[in-house]
Formats: C-alpha cells, sequence, structure tokens
C-alpha cells in the first residue's frame, strides 16, 4: 500500500515525488511509457525567474508581467507565491545537478515574449529535457519507485472522495487496483487533441482531466488553449520563442514584417495567422543571427529544422504557422492544489493553478511545474480510509473485456485526424457561435462513430492500440468541455477570440464545467 501515488512522471510529478519521500511518505510514480518520456522533455526555450537579487529584476516585475499576459484572469497570491519561490526553485535545480547555461559565474538567462526583463533561464535549447533528466536522476538517487508502462484506467472514488486507482499495466497486460491515501493527477496538457496542429505528442490527450471530470471534479477555464505562433509549417514541431527572443524576424512572403515579434502569444499568433488566411506565407528569419550563434544556443531546434523542413536556418528563413501548444484550463484546484474531490490532487499542465491566466507567459510552465510539485509534495494531506478495491478491478475489467469482444472492429485513426482538423478550424484562434455549434454536433457524431469500434488485438499484453484507443476517449471527452467552456465565454480575452464577441468584459470571471455539462447525447 503507498500513501501517495502520482500519476505522470513530468516535471510536476517528479518534482511532487522527490519532496513527498523527503518527508518519509511511500510513493510511486505511474507513467504510461517510459520515466522521462513526457512533454517536459520537449520544452526548448527556458524556466523563468529572478535569480540574483542584485540586478534589475526582481520578482515583482515577474508578477507584473505574468499578470498582464494574464489579461485579468490570475490569481495574484498564486502568481506571486510562484515567482517568489522562482529563485529558491532554480538554486535547488542547480543543487541537483541541472546543467544550466553560465555567463560568467552566473546562471544565464535570456529574453523571452511580453518579459520586461532577460528572465528565462536555460541548458541551451533543451532546458526540458536536461530538467526532467537530472529530476528523473535525483528520484533514482532517492530509490523513489517507478511503475513504468503503466496506463491509468479509472479512479477509485466513492463518496466524492479519491481512494485509489485502476491500471493496467501494458507489458504484463494485468489490471490491477491499487489503494492509496491520496492521489496526484500530473498527467500533463491536452494540445495534443489538435493532432496535426499540435506542438504536442500525440500522447497529451488530457487523461488525467477526463478521468476526473467522469467522478465529479470541476474543470476551469477550459477554452484556453495557447497557439504558439512559430512552429514547423510541415510538421507543426515547436520553434521555440528563444529564436524571437535572439532577435528572430516575422515575414510574410513579400518581405514585410507585420508584427512586433517580442508581443504576448495569442497577439502574434493572431498577426501570423491572418497573414496565413490572406493567403500569404510566414516565415522565421534568423539568418542574421549567424551560424555560430545557433549551432550554440538553438542546436536542437537547427536539428529539427534540418530534419522536417530540410532547410539550414542559418541560410534560409523558416517557414511556421501557429499551432495549439499549451493548455491554460484544466482541473480546478484550491489553494492546496486538491480538485473538487477530496484526496485528489492536480499539479502541473492539467491543473489550472490559475497562474496562467488567458495567456501563459513562454517560460512560466517549467517553473509552475517545479514550485508547484515541489509545494504538493511538502504539503499534501492524505486521508486513510477502508475500499473494496477488488470491485473497482472486476468493474473496469468488465468494461474493458466488452469493448473487446464486441465484433465490430475498426481504426479510430481517421475520427483522430477529423478531431483534430475541425478544432483547429472552429475553436482554434478564431472562433464563433456557428463554428462552435456545429463542432458540438461533429464531436457527437464522431463520439457515436467512435463507441461502435471495437480493437481486432484482443490479447491485453503490449496492446498499445487498446491504449491509444482508450486515449482517444478521453479527448473526446476533453474535446467536449473545451468546445463547451468556448461557447459559453461570450467575450474575446487572451487566446480566446471570438470574432461575433470582439470585445472584452470589464470583469474577468473563470469558466467552468462538469460531466453532466459535456455528457454523451446518442
Ligand atoms: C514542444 C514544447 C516546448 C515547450 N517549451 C517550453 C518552455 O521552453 N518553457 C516552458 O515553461 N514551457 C514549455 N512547454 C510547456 C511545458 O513543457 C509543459 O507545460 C510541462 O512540461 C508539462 O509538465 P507536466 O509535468 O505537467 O506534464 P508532462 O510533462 O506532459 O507529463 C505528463 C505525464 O503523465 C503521464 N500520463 C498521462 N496520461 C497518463 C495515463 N493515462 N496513465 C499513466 N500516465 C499518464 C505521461 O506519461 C507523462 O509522464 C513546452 C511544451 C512543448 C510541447
Amino acid at each position: 500500500m503507498f500513501d501517495i501515488l502520482i500519476i505522470g512522471s513530468g516535471g510536476a510529478g517528479l518534482s511532487c515525488a522527490l519532496e513527498a519521500k523527503k518527508r518519509g511518505q511511500r510513493v510511486a510514480v505511474i507513467c504510461q511509457s517510459n520515466p522521462t518520456n513526457a512533454a517536459t522533455c520537449m520544452a526548448q526555450g527556458g524556466l523563468n525567474g529572478v535569480v540574483y537579487t542584485d540586478e534589475i529584476d526582481t520578482p515583482s516585475l515577474h508578477v507584473k508581467d505574468t499578470l498582464k499576459s494574464s489579461v485579468g484572469l490570475a490569481n495574484e497570491d498564486r502568481v506571486t507565491h510562484m515567482c517568489e519561490g522562482a529563485r529558491e526553485d532554480i538554486l535547488w535545480l542547480d543543487s541537483i545537478g541541472m546543467p544550466f547555461s553560465r555567463k560568467k559565474d552566473r546562471i544565464a538567462r535570456r529574453k523571452f515574449g511580453a518579459a520586461s526583463q532577460d528572465r528565462t533561464t536555460y541548458s541551451q535549447d533543451y532546458t526540458g529535457l536536461k530538467l526532467l533528466h537530472t529530476l528523473y536522476d535525483s528520484c533514482l538517487k532517492e530509490d523513489i519507485e517507478f511503475m513504468n508502462n503503466s496506463f491509468v484506467l479509472d479512479l477509485i472514488v466513492e463518496n466524492s472522495t479519491c481512494k485509489g486507482v485502476v491500471l493496467l499495466h501494458i507489458d504484463t497486460g494485468e489490471i490491477k487496483a491499487y489503494k492509496c491515501n491520496a492521489v496526484v493527477l500530473a498527467t500533463g496538457g491536452y494540445a495534443g487533441i489538435y493532432h496535426g496542429f499540435s506542438t504536442n505528442a500525440i500522447e497529451s490527450t488530457g487523461d488525467g482531466i477526463a478521468l476526473a471530470l467522469k467522478h465529479g471534479a470541476k474543470l476551469s477555464d477550459m477554452e484556453f488553449v495557447q497557439f504558439h505562433p512559430t512552429s514547423l509549417k510541415n510538421s507543426s514541431v515547436l520553434v521555440s520563442e528563444s529564436a524571437r527572443g535572439a532577435g528572430g524576424f516575422l515575414v510574410n512572403d513579400k518581405g514585410e514584417r507585420f508584427v512586433d515579434e517580442l508581443m504576448t502569444r495569442d497577439e502574434v499568433s493572431r498577426a501570423v495567422f491572418l497573414q496565413i488566411q490572406k493567403g500569404n506565407k510566414v516565415f522565421l528569419d534568423i539568418r542574421h543571427l549567424g551560424n555560430e550563434y545557433i549551432s550554440k544556443n538553438l542546436p536542437q531546434e537547427k536539428k529539427l529544422i534540418y530534419i522536417h523542413e530540410h532547410l539550414d536556418p542559418s541560410l534560409e528563413p523558416i517557414p511556421v504557422s501557429p499551432a495549439a501548444h499549451y493548455s491554460m484550463g484544466g482541473i480546478d484546484v484550491d489553494e492546496n492544489l486538491q480538485s473538487s474531490i477530496n484526496g485528489l490532487y492536480a499539479v502541473g499542465e492539467c491543473s489550472n493553478t490559475k497562474v496562467h491566466g488567458a495567456n501563459r507567459l513562454g517560460g512560466n510552465s517549467l517553473l509552475e511545474i517545479v514550485h508547484f510539485g515541489r509545494y504538493l509534495g511538502k504539503n499534501i494531506n492524505e486521508v486513510s480510509l477502508h475500499v473494496e478495491i477488488e470491485e473497482h478491478e472486476k468493474r473496469v475489467k468488465k468494461e474493458l473485456f466488452k469493448l473487446l469482444s464486441t465484433k465490430k472492429s475498426d481504426t479510430f485513426f481517421p475520427l483522430r485526424d477529423k478531431l483534430g482538423l475541425e478544432l483547429f478550424e472552429k475553436v482554434g484562434i478564431f472562433r464563433d457561435k456557428k463554428g462552435l455549434r456545429e463542432i458540438q454536433d461533429k464531436v457527437e457524431k464522431i463520439h457515436n462513430e467512435y463507441n461502435q469500434l471495437s480493437i481486432s488485438d484482443t490479447n491485453l499484453k503490449d496492446n498499445y492500440w487498446l491504449v491509444s484507443h482508450l486515449k482517444f476517449a478521453n479527448s473526446l471527452v476533453v474535446a467536449k468541455a473545451v468546445i463547451y467552456s468556448a461557447l459559453k465565454r461570450e467575450e474575446s480575452r487572451g487566446a480566446h477570440y471570438r470574432n461575433d464577441f470582439k470585445n472584452m468584459d470589464k470583469q474577468a470571471k473563470h469558466s467552468f464545467v462538469e460531466y453532466e455539462d459535456i455528457r454523451f447525447k446518442r
């Protein structure tokens, strides 16, 4: 029996695990594949924070920039908590071996969009990768238990209290229920549901969010999906903001610069998208930075650009377009990071800690996952309650065997493509009531088609098709929550831009969604 089960081995999950273990808790981290296979590894640009007290930058300037970018929707207390704690978090990372890039004797910092100071710490452009490997190494040193290749099928919730989880151990095919005193969802964001139009990996389907919602947790601000202005045109692979921060220009095919590249991401994305809608091509031009600078500071980006666009960014401009990148909304949590279900906590991109509001500042997510991951590990409350876990194991097995015994079998892949395209077109950078109503109906149809499908491989062992199939069901739930919330918000604010409600309401309000609001209708 574990005290705490942490679902997700990204930066949020591992930061939480390290601090909880320090308090003597018996912790296990569950991840659907290998521990370092998480979105955190993909982060290139950096992690924000004021590190030195003898420079111009201060935590209050960081708070000010974050609140401005959030367009009134962030919680000032939590933003202050995060920005004031950043120094200690960065020095902690440094102390456990994070190989930050350095300038002379100091941790180096660079400029990111909408930041008033050069405040983003980094490790070349492998920041997330180095961060996650450093955390994972520390977890190994601390003997933290991992359950790899273990997919969370369901939560065990009784009387509004979470008492454990049911897992599919993919390697063995075993379905097993686990009891614990607290469950932490650290399952990452949902921008991957914009399949084909997202910088995220296909695994970012918002599983924890869908599971929590089904069991009665509230979600908030789900309509706020951040589009990144510079993803590679043919693959949606990200070119980090560090390229614009270093002085990269955005130009159209007439050679015109059409936007201040360092405005907030929502503004730059809209400007890029409007160019594309006019029939113009858009390029990120970093040739003037020179090969030496690019190879030294942006080596990963250079490689990815070569692999996906077959060009050398020191010689040619890079074709780009916006893609879904980050989810500001998620599981609504209180100041202790507890969801509306007792004993069920959420941290990282799957949660809405309300530090990003309507528009996240680049570099603030890596800070959030480390800061609030650690905070939760230090403060989590446990409730030990009785539960008959075998009943839950039987229930989940029965549901799964029903799916596997259905005669008709087909792949959901075309439905995933369809959902991604529809979301990009109708719940994308610009939205309106007509498009949102249309997609609401279309998603119901997709869901109906999905419910007719089964899986031809009926083995439970190593059945990755089954796992992807189940993850698509989570995508559908999350997509409905995004559409529902986008329809409800009749204003334009940050990343949510309504062509039919272009103005912003005087008062900023959070939006909420519950399972009853989006339940599948036949
Ligand atoms: C390309 C890219 C570049 C980025 N660059 C930056 C940057 O420079 N700076 C910045 O601040 N932010 C950046 N971000 C955002 C940032 O990386 C993420 O918001 C952050 O890493 C999320 O961390 P997390 O721990 O919440 O989740 P993740 O790192 O996504 O981890 C989620 C974990 O949950 C597990 N999981 C999910 N579902 C299940 C399930 N059903 N069962 C079991 N396990 C499950 C996964 O296996 C994984 O281990 C970037 C994002 C991307 C995609």
